[in-house]
């Protein structure tokens, strides 16, 4: 490596060092010191491990909350080079359709449009939803067939709406496989001379999507996206998060039958007996599919997941944005140490780390990478974005999305808690809030300027890669240190009277 040999310089902390002191350290606790740069910022990869066997090219993973991935996230997730995880508050059968809407599309778009019938009457313009356009269908849903359309533009301006849709709706009687990809539906809009056509699945007919030349637009002006996540039938991947109860062995055969690529045991804490006998149980069962065991925070509770047959782990344990584990249970880890720890076990093992919760900022993925992580997991970042489930509101002037714990007591009465009750204890502690979160747009946007502003992190570590930042952890090329408080305080825009923070 090219600079100064280290040891005629002896500065900062080697991680092992720093993590050895008896302090459970969050990323804003830690600093790394920059190194020596020799390659530009666009030769800094990021491709990675989800899992032992599932390879992504950003390591982003959304988290399993009602709040933050149904399928629209899932999609988006997987079109960036990603994964998102379905949430498990839910039936079996609502989780099954929500992975079979993600595996149905190709292309990362929200349409949450209305459809009705031909005799059905449209009574206001908030028939119309979100959406400029309503789609008519043979029985008023997805599953029949598709007949016509009615603009709202058109409908505000009919004199007399009294009439049924039939009376006044365009017809519509042609639509596209959803296995097209973005050129494909703009050329056959071009040819047809049309402005709007449906997407639907060629297993069933059901109508998937509803593209305009608007929304391909829209799309043509979004950042380049890097590879995305495909599994070998062309469908993007998706994983899906599952409890350890009997139950969810009946969960687990839909999402196998749906064709999941990973599944998450979504415990707080993963190293139970519930656990581990999940682990062998799938691993028996569906040897082909992968399991991310977790949380776990130390290295023996690691350890054991390992040796149970998890293919990935996930850490973390009271860093979470809405949590409230350490307050109600005094249990948990300070995130950085948290990852540090798991991941110098888990690297040992071939293991890959996901880094869960606790992000707020793209340097804070840069720091959980570096820590060891493979990936990192979140929920905030995620959750005011367009595709994260649930509608804005405005309150004082500003758009926010609802995102609530999963250990929240309004979350657990719908049925999450078995997430944070080992037992089926009938009383219910939360361990998480309700809140809510600023709209950030869409994910296709922001994330990949976080990704590169992650890279440009890397580049001042001299890391051109996720493998090259993990050896320079261990090999202790790489020196961090803990801040204090007035170093976080310098490290943050101060002494302003007023600025305006813009990312990009
Ligand atoms: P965030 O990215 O918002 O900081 O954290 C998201 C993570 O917090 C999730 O992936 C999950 O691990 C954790 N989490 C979600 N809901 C709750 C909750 O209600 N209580 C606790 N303790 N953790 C939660």
């Amino acid at each position: 490596m090219a600079g100064a040999p280290q040891n005629l310089f002896e500065d900062g902390f080697a991680a092992e060092k720093l993590f050895n002191q008896g302090y459970s350290y969050t990323y804003d606790d830690v600093i790394f010191l920059p190194h020596y740069i020799d390659f530009p910022t666009d030769a800094v990869e990021l491709h990675t491990k989800l899992t032992k066997n599932i390879s992504l090219s950003i390591p982003c993973v959304s988290s399993p909350m009602d709040t933050v991935t149904e399928s629209y996230m899932a999609v988006a997730m997987a079109a960036l080079g990603g994964i998102g995880i379905l949430h498990s508050n839910n039936t079996p059968s609502e989780q099954f359709s929500l992975l079979q809407s993600a595996k149905s599309r190709r292309i990362p778009f929200v349409s949450d449009f209305e459809i009705k019938s031909p005799s059905d009457v449209i009574e206001s313009e908030s028939d119309f939803g979100s959406s400029s356009v309503i789609l008519v269908t043979e029985t008023g849903n997805r599953k029949s067939r598709v007949m016509g359309y009615v603009l709202k533009s058109d409908w505000v301006s009919l004199k007399n709406k009294d009439g049924r849709v039939c009376d006044y709706m365009l017809k519509l009687d042609f639509s596209v496989p959803n296995s097209y990809d973005l050129d494909q539906i703009a050329g056959f809009l071009g040819e047809k001379g049309v402005k709007l056509v449906p997407t639907v699945r060629e297993t069933d007919g059901e109508v998937v999507d509803l593209m305009t030349l608007e929304d391909i637009e829209r799309f043509q002006e979004l950042p380049k996206r890097g590879l995305p996540s495909l599994a070998s039938n062309g469908e993007f991947l998706v994983g899906a998060a599952i409890g350890t109860r009997e139950s969810d062995k009946e969960r687990l055969e839909y999402l196998v039958k749906g064709g999941v690529n990973a599944v998450v045991l979504d415990s707080s804490q993963g190293n139970s007996i519930y656990q581990l006998d999940m682990i062998k149980y799938i691993k028996k069962t569906y040897p082909e599919l992968d399991v991310i065991g977790g949380n776990v925070v130390t290295k023996y509770q690691a350890q054991n997941l390992i040796q149970a047959g998890v293919d990935g782990l996930r850490v973390g344990m009271g860093s979470g944005s809405i949590c409230t584990t350490q307050e109600v249970c005094a249990v948990g880890r300070g995130q950085a140490t948290a990852v540090y720890k798991v991941s110098s076990v888990a690297a040992q093992c071939g293991v890959p780390v996901i880094a869960d919760g606790g992000i707020s900022n793209s340097g804070h993925i840069v720091k959980a990478l570096v820590l060891g992580a493979s990936t990192v997991m979140m929920g905030s970042y995620l959750a005011g974005s367009t595709e994260a489930p649930g509608a804005y509101v405005v309150q004082d002037g500003r758009r926010l999305k609802k995102y609530r714990g999963m250990g929240s007591l309004e979350a657990m009465t719908k049925g999450s808690d078995q997430r944070y009750l080992g037992d089926k204890s009938k009383l219910k502690i939360a361990q998480g809030v309700v809140g809510a979160v600023a709209d950030k747009g869409s994910v296709l946007k922001f994330v990949p300027y976080a990704m590169h502003a992650v890279k440009q992190g890397f580049q001042d570590l001299g890391a051109s890669s996720l493998q090259s930042a993990h050896d320079l952890l261990r090999s202790e090329v790489l020196r961090l240190e803990a801040r204090t408080g007035a170093a976080q305080v310098e490290g943050g825009v101060h002494g302003l009277v007023s600025y305006e923070k813009k990312s990009f």
